[in-house]
């Protein structure tokens, strides 16, 4: 994952919400990111102070929810949260679906 193009992108939503919504200035971008999307939290929130400047953008803090990963059993059903992906159930060795972990979105841009 490129942090620098992922900040990028995060800073055109951001600038694209604005202009739609007349506002001068961005406040807050709101992402949501799963432990296994392989993002670098710091290096992306660094790329987008960065990035930021000399845009309506240039107070606008990143605020991120992490997604844990979770998945499920496709034998006994049962869903664990994982501190890595693991493709086997801890309990049955089934095989384990993801179900959350890899989300990588924009959720809100606060603007004025
Ligand atoms: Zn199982």
């Amino acid at each position: 994952m490129h942090e620098a193009t992922l900040a990028e992108n995060i800073l055109n939503i951001a600038l694209e919400a604005a202009e739609q919504n007349h506002a001068a200035k961005v406040f807050k971008v709101g992402l949501t990111l799963g432990e296994l999307a392989g993002v670098e939290v710091e290096a992306l929130t660094l790329a987008f102070d960065v990035l930021k400047e000399d845009t309506p953008a240039k107070d606008a803090e990143l605020v991120i929810k992490r997604v844990p990963i979770s998945a499920t059993c496709n034998k006994c059903g049962k869903t664990f949260q994982l501190e890595g992906y693991n493709f086997f159930c801890p309990e049955c060795d089934g095989v384990l679906i993801l179900q959350s972990g890899r989300e990588l979105l924009v959720d809100f841009v606060d603007c004025e």
